[in-house]
């Protein structure tokens, strides 16, 4: 199968400093994060970010938090724990020169430390004026990169422990690079309907009304203008992967892809695949189990429409990804 997720020039992912093991944390520590050093950083080129650093707060460093103004409206603040220095006039306008600045590092992920007034992604404590704490904010760094670049694969770090999470943010990072380099170069529809046509079986797992969509709107992209075709597709596609992809999903689309093997098959190698994808349907075996029966079949019968498809390697298998979903 060709080496679809393998581009020219390294894929790039955007990481708070503290997760690869910088020691930039307030009290002079940093929270390492082992896959992301010794397995993700083994096929990706971070950009370290630590925006508390980047404005000057230094280390050590007096502890941060959000709280939401008490006037009457909902502003959030970033104030220090004891003293309430109000650093949000100066993290505002970072993030707004950081996350433009961003935007030529060709970045197609971002990795973000949870919980933290500053990078936290979702659910950081916001504090009211009783000094209780809600738990609906989200870091003011953080905030203003997902607000400029809505499609960019975006996690926490925490969330990366979950195996189906980790599973499909490593596939939207390697699916926004190739979309990415798509649209960057001198593309036609010819070209769409070909990157559309590869990516059926991906989206068929994570959205079945996505790739009706996705479809409906492709044979109908003639009409449109180009930009409007890339501003549209681009953000749909993307949407479409951060639903998780179910094990009902993926049982649905390994019987579809059954359809293009069975007259391949014997009777007793169909009746083994059936069995297989039932096993992965009942939780017995793990994705990479039926996946790797079916690309050992798509090369020795040389199926065309299989072979191109991403659904069989999204991501580099060495990750492993795979074998634990
Ligand atoms: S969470 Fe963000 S601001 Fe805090 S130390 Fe890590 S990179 Fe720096």
């Amino acid at each position: 199968m060709k080496n679809l997720y393998a581009s020219e020039g390294p894929i790039r992912i955007g990481v708070s400093s503290c997760l690869l093991g910088e020691q930039v944390r307030f009290d002079g520590g940093h929270k390492r994060s082992d896959f992301l050093t010794d397995t993700l950083g083994r096929f990706v080129e971070f950009v370290p970010v630590c925006p508390e650093m980047e404005i000057g707060l230094g280390v050590p460093r007096e502890s941060i938090r959000l709280v939401r103004d008490s006037n009457g409206d909902s502003a959030i603040r970033l104030v220090g724990n004891k003293t309430g220095l109000d650093h949000t006039g100066k993290m505002n306008a970072y993030a707004e020169r950081r996350t433009t600045a961003l935007g030529r590092e060709d970045l197609s992920g971002y990795v973000l430390k949870k919980d933290s007034p500053s990078c936290g992604m979702e659910r950081v404590r916001v504090y009211g004026a009783s000094g209780m704490a809600t738990r609906d904010g989200a870091g003011l760094f953080a905030s203003a990169l997902m607000q400029r670049y809505p499609s960019l694969p975006v996690e926490e770090e925490g969330r990366l422990n979950d195996p189906h999470l980790r599973e499909n943010f490593v596939e939207r990072v390697f699916a926004y690079r190739r979309l990415t380099s798509f649209f960057s170069a001198r593309w036609t529809l010819g070209g769409l309907v070909q990157f559309h046509t590869v990516h059926k079986l991906v989206l068929m797992a994570h959205s079945p009304k996505a790739y009706s969509e996705l479809g409906r709107f492709v044979a109908n992209a003639k009409h449109l203008g180009r930009e409007e075709v890339r501003d549209d597709y681009e953000p749909a596609f993307m949407d479409a992967l951060k639903q998780l992809a179910t094990t009902a999903r993926h049982t649905n689309v390994l019987q579809h892809m059954l359809g293009y093997l069975r007259e391949h098959l014997d009777a007793t190698a169909r009746s083994e695949m059936v069995s297989l994808i039932d096993d992965y349907r009942h939780g017995l075996v793990p994705l990479i189990v039926p996946i790797t029966l079916f690309r050992h079949y798509v090369r020795e019968f040389d199926i065309s429409y299989l072979r191109g498809q991403v659904y069989l390697e999204p991501h580099p298998k060495e990750l492993m990804l795979r074998n634990h979903v």
